[in-house]
């Protein structure tokens, strides 16, 4: 709060800029789904009402001990007044100021922004997803009154007003009443909201599952029913669908479903959506919500992180079980045995939908893996019970398939012809870049397919697996890997022997401690030079993401490769027969080399290759 101006009753704050922005964003971006204000303000009030239950476990003299766990919403159609009260926990004078007035978490500012500079058409969905929560409510009201009083027996009663766009004010008041009541006037062109029937149908569509009973004047709305718990057979799609959309804020239908109940060393029911998108990784989200926990119905934890590993956080959805203590805190939830074994059955469970997709609906799993597949990739390396599992389902591109086309490894095994001992692959950023790497050139000539990795994870998870199916997987950029086996290269005769290995002394003498060595190639075609990373040395890829987040990352020497029956090369060692100082043909190894370090985008003064260039051209245009 930048201002805090005291008056004897009042006190008047003014929002952050930060805020101010965040309000701004909301009222003019979220008009295609004004009516998500609904659901937002009933969640608040069902988080609300459990934590008043959960706190009457413990505290005998909470305010209102007794009084009914509930949700009331009342509206007048002629004065357009809407208000919805609750009896849950209730807000302190510091919460007020703290929690209606800042940005719930950074993360959400930084989103909308994200999307604001893009211009997302989609906006309004996706914030919907996000529960922006509380200020949705300005897009329907021009000025807002919260009054409330905390369930501390000594608590006072106090009135939060605002209009939402500069300033808001706190004051004290007399309230009897444990819970938070808020009430506005509807701005012009949100009259509907004023109707019945219409609020009625919101509710049903986006609050059907809340716990606690939610009123309307009179009327008990919503069904208040734990699907969970209910036999499989007994749901219909609507309502699991509807179910997954209470409890994943997404406005899609999911991709699949788990609906299981286990007995035994543990005792658990689960009902688990796999959703079709996700906005939230691909904006650096991750505040996104994962599976609720509850104990025979009743409400324990949202986003309970520990019920699943986090390569399956895209998972959402509901665990309930009875083996836990009923007031766990996070910190039991973490080390408990209990939460370790559901996590195991569930991390199971869902690598079996995703095998069954891979292997019985291709279409699904190749969207479930054009959403998810990067995090979950990353389960390579954490979850070792599961590895070949995982293993099996990760996709890759590759030279044999259409750009955006997707393999698995098991397929490109099938694909080997009997010959073919390794599995070959290529890291970089766009396809379209690597498969002009040079590197690349005596695989294409010989058919011999290579997968194309372009997304970062696949470089964390790849140099981990050694071998597939006996078959160890090899970067086509290493010095080691196999290419013997093959003529790389039948219509350019090659140097000969005197001929090559004076010519390669006269290119490691130019190049000195630069590199790690200079050799013959086998792999190059119509290349005349390549670097490769010697066998110590790290992916040419990894390398440069290394060297951009370190600045001084030198990284490790690697490996010339000369093509000795490209012409270029030829005629060098034609001048260097003719004249054997060795200075003469020092700027065009020099040459070579920066030219081979720019593919790989590692080359550092540009300005040195572009004058040598120059100098070149001159000599070479000389009459
Ligand atoms: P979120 O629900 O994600 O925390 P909101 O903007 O919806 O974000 O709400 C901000 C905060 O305001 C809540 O976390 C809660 O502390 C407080 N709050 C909002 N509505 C209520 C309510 N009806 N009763 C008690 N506290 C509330
Ligand atoms: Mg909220």
């Amino acid at each position: 709060m930048a201002e805090n101006v005291q008056t004897p009753e009042t006190q008047q704050f003014e929002y952050k800029a930060e805020m101010k922005q965040l309000l701004n964003l909301i009222i003019n971006s979220l008009y295609t789904h004004p009516e998500i204000f609904l659901r937002e303000l009933i969640s608040n009030a069902s988080d609300a009402l459990n934590k008043a239950r959960f706190r009457s476990l413990t505290d005998k003299d909470m305010l209102g001990g007794d009084a009914a766990l509930q949700i009331t919403i009342n509206v007048d159609s002629e004065k357009k007044t809407f208000t919805i009260e609750d009896s849950g926990i209730g807000m302190k004078h510091d919460e007020l100021v703290e929690r209606l007035g800042t940005v719930a978490s950074s993360g959400t500012l930084e989103f909308l922004n994200t999307l604001q500079d893009k211009g997302e058409q989609k906006v309004g969905d996706m914030i919907g997803q996000f529960g922006v929560g509380f200020y949705s409510v300005f897009m329907v009201a021009d000025e807002v009154s919260v009054e409330t009083r905390h369930g501390d027996a000594d608590s006072k009663g106090y009135r939060w007003q605002s209009d939402g766009k500069g300033t808001f004010s706190i004051e004290e008041i007399e309230r009897e009443e444990r819970g938070t009541k808020i009430s506005f006037t509807l701005k012009e062109g949100s009259a509907e909201f004023a109707d019945e029937y219409r609020i009625k149908s919101i509710i049903k569509k986006y609050s059907n599952f809340v716990e606690f009973p939610i009123f309307l004047g009179e009327e008990k709305v919503n069904t208040v029913r734990a699907l969970w718990h209910e036999p499989k057979d007994q749901i219909k799609d609507e309502e699991y669908s509807e179910f997954y959309k209470f409890v994943s804020n997404d406005f899609s239908d999911p991709l699949g479903r788990l609906h299981f109940s286990i007995e035994g060393s543990v005792n658990f029911k689960a009902l688990l959506f796999v959703p079709g998108s996700s906005m939230h990784r691909s904006y650096g989200w991750h505040n996104e919500k994962t599976v609720h926990l509850y104990s025979n119905k009743v409400f324990i934890q949202d986003d309970c992180k520990d019920l699943l590993p986090e390569y399956l956080h895209f998972v959402k959805g509901v665990v309930d079980t009875e083996d836990l203590p009923l007031n766990v805190s996070r910190e039991v939830t973490q080390n408990s045995p209990v939460m370790t074994k559901i996590n195991q059955v569930i991390s199971g469970r869902v690598l079996g939908l995703l095998e069954e997709w891979a292997d019985n609906d291709k279409e699904n799993f190749d969207r479930f893996y054009k959403a998810f597949g990067a995090p979950f990739a990353l389960g390579v390396n954490t979850d070792y019970g599961n590895r070949d599992k995982i293993i099996n389902l990760l996709r890759f591109q590759s030279s044999r398939l259409a750009p955006g086309e997707l393999t698995g490894l098991k397929a490109y095994v099938e694909r080997m012809p009997e010959d073919q001992s390794e599995i070959y692959y290529l890291a970089g950023e766009h396809r379209e870049t690597m498969t002009n790497n040079p590197n690349l050139e005596y695989f294409r000539k010989n058919d011999i397919e290579v997968l194309l990795l372009t997304d970062p994870v696949d470089i964390m998870v790849m140099p981990g697996i050694d071998k597939f199916d006996e078959k160890p997987l090899k970067s086509i950029e290493k010095a080691d890997i196999d290419v013997s086996g093959k003529q790389q290269d039948d219509d350019k005769e090659q140097l000969n022997e005197e001929l090559s290995e004076s010519l390669l002394k006269v290119f490691k003498e130019t190049l000195g401690e630069v590199v790690e060595d200079v050799r013959a190639s086998k792999r190059l075609v119509d290349s005349p030079v390549t670097l490769v990373v010697g066998k110590e040395g790290m992916d040419v890829h990894v390398e440069r993401m290394m060297k951009m987040m370190d600045q001084n990352y030198s990284g490790a020497k690697k490996i010339l490769e000369v093509n000795l029956g490209h012409p270029l090369i030829k005629n060098l060692s034609r001048i260097h027969l003719a004249n054997q100082d060795s200075d003469t043909l020092k700027p065009y190894v020099q040459q070579l080399y920066d030219s081979a370090l720019l593919l790989e985008g590692n080359l550092n003064s540009p300005s040195d290759f572009v004058a040598r260039m120059a100098s070149i051209m001159e000599e070479a245009t000389k009459g």
